[in-house]
């Protein structure tokens, strides 16, 4: 494995060298790119001692993600789910930088970035090593009518533009003399996207309407309806069918329309399309709404649509593609990581390594348990083969000749999937990498770095009506008092600092007693 490793160390042996011949060793220059999930998560744990660390993000600001939906309704306040950045920037006595800017540019052969300031002026920043974390965007598919009418889910101004558009309506209808049917399409809430950010949006929509809305708009509540439309076949299709299921029941209880198999093809000022899935030849339909919520999935940025074309191994890539170090795919200069949702992972494939791991198992007889033995030294360069990924019980193989091997090897380079983009790996990758810099790249011994390996630790989903579904590794939840205690008690310890979990039990209690903020 000599070459693999020279070549993923080959960055930090040319600096060793130029840190010789400058005599006394000078600080790095570290620069990380946005103020998300990954990006903090780095900040927190990466050593101010060692590195001069800049963050640069045109958000002052961390969004605790998971709890966009709540603010959608009024559950919780901005308070709940923002950070100060400033808040991340001082550690033991050492301080980072913050710029305000965004990246416009990479330029990778020079070791700078450019970007904009609010003003739109080109500033250059120098770094030594990037850290890209720079996420990525509500994704439309260049869908008709999406990015004029309908309202994304991706940021604290997203949820409180939505909030604002459904108390508008309402208020219209208070107010205006309109029509029963024109109140009905005015107050027509619908959610496109199945997936967990579109099931929690109308979940909190439900308890909103069904509670405050109820009692205090007695005579409008009758005209409020709430639609999810999915395209696929079930809601939550990353969860269990138990939880799918369980979901779409809480969601009758609740009065929300669910539409499975439809997709939405175009959106206008009044009216949304949508097709069935199923059934190409059936007639589209049209329905009015008052406020649309597209919660489709994420797309790339244009930062890493631009970085893609400039780098000749991956301009026809979609998503910037890593190593299993992190490390952007080829570049010769092994300084730039990316991590969280703009970049995916494409390990080295250890079937065009059969010879060398061959040499390495050191057996005549080729078997899976000889590789699962040693997969534990073998999954520092080739992640797949850990038995977190591959199931060796079940694909049990013995007695295999070089090419049963290699397909066996083959198999395995298959199964392995990327961490899904979500902010526990964002996270895990943020401390995984800057546990590396803390540790390896000032490392002068020649140690193997080991490669990143994503622990999936479950999924939660808020489902309304104090309902909460969770996907966990030994079990599932599937409502219940305990579930929302439960969903609580997570977020609590996931927050970031103590003046957000003060926040978090003061908005959770005011919803309780006086509950969620109504104009008057
Ligand atoms: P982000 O957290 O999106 O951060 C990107 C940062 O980069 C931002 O600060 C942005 O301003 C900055 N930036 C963008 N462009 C530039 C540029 N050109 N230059 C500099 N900076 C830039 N995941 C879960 O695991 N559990 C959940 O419960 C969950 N709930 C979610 C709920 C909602 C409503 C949403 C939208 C997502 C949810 N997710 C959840 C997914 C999770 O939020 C993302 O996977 C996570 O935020 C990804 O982290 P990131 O650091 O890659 O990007
Ligand atoms: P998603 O990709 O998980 O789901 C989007 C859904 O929209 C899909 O099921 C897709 O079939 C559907 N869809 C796409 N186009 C459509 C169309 N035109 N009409 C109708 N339906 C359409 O997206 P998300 O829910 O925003 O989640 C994004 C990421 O964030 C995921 O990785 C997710 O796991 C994570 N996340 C997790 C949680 C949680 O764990 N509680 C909450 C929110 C987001």
């Amino acid at each position: 494995f000599s070459d693999i490793f020279r070549k993923i160390k080959y960055a930090c042996e040319k600096k060793w060298k130029s840190d010789k011949n400058n005599g006394e060793k000078k600080k790095e220059n570290v620069v990380v790119l946005g103020s998300g999930w990954g990006g903090i998560h780095f900040m927190l744990n990466i050593d101010f001692e060692k590195y001069n660390v800049t963050l640069v993000s045109p958000r002052n600001y961390f969004t605790f993600t998971p709890l966009l939906p709540c603010l959608c309704s009024g559950t919780l306040s901005v308070k709940s789910c923002k950070e100060n950045v400033k808040n991340f920037l001082k550690k033991n006595n050492c301080t980072s930088n913050y710029l305000q800017y965004e990246c416009t540019d990479i330029m990778y052969n020079d070791k700078y970035i450019i970007c904009k300031d609010k003003n739109d002026k080109q500033v250059k920043i120098f770094y030594d090593y990037l850290v890209i974390a720079v996420g990525a965007k509500s994704n439309s598919f260049n869908i008709k009518g999406v990015d004029k009418y309908a309202f994304f889910v991706k940021d604290i101004e997203d949820a409180l533009k939505i909030r604002n558009k459904f108390l508008q309506n309402l208020e219209k209808c208070k107010i205006k003399n309109y029509s029963e049917e024109k109140k009905k399409n005015l107050l027509h809430i619908v959610v496109v996207g199945g997936g967990p950010t579109g099931v929690e949006v109308a979940g909190e929509f439900a308890d909103f309407v069904n509670k405050e809305i109820k009692n205090k708009y007695k005579n409008i509540y009758p005209y409020i309806s709430i639609s999810i439309i999915e395209s696929g076949n079930k809601l939550l299709p990353t969860f269990t069918e138990n939880i799918s299921n369980f979901t779409k029941n809480n969601f009758n209880i609740l009065n929300i329309n669910v539409y499975t198999n439809y997709c939405v093809t175009e959106i206008d000022e009044y009216y949304f399309f949508i097709q069935s899935s199923l059934n190409q030849n059936e007639k589209k339909k049209k329905i009015p709404y008052g406020l649309i919520i597209w919660a489709s999935g994420i797309k790339q940025t244009i930062l890493i649509n631009n970085f893609l074309k400039k780098i000749p191994e991956q301009v026809h890539n979609n998503i910037l593609n890593v190593n299993s170090h992190l490390n952007v795919i080829g570049l010769n200069t092994f300084n730039i990581f990316a991590i969280g949702d703009c970049k995916i992972i494409k390990p080295l494939q250890l079937h065009k390594y059969t010879y060398e791991i061959i040499n390495f198992l050191n057996t005549n007889n080729l078997n899976s348990n000889c590789l699962k033995l040693k997969s534990k030294e073998l999954c520092k360069i080739f992640p797949q083969v850990s038995e977190n990924k591959w199931d060796y019980f079940n694909n049990k193989k013995d007695n295999m000749n070089e090419i049963e091997f290699e397909n066996y090897l083959h198999k395995i380079d298959l199964n392995y999937k990327t961490p899904s983009p979500t902010a526990q790996n964002a996270k895990q990758e943020a401390y995984y990498l800057s546990y590396i810099f803390n540790n390896y790249l000032q490392n002068k011994n020649n140690v193997l770095i080991p490669s990143f390996l994503d622990t999936w630790k479950g999924s939660l989903a808020y489902i309304g009506n104090h309902q909460v579904v969770a996907h966990l590794p030994f079990c599932e939840i599937k409502g219940g008092l305990f579930s929302f205690t439960f969903w609580r008690i997570v977020y609590i310890q996931l927050l970031l600092t103590w003046k957000s979990r003060l926040h978090f039990l003061l908005d959770t209690f005011r919803t309780r007693f006086y509950g969620r903020p109504v104009p008057k």
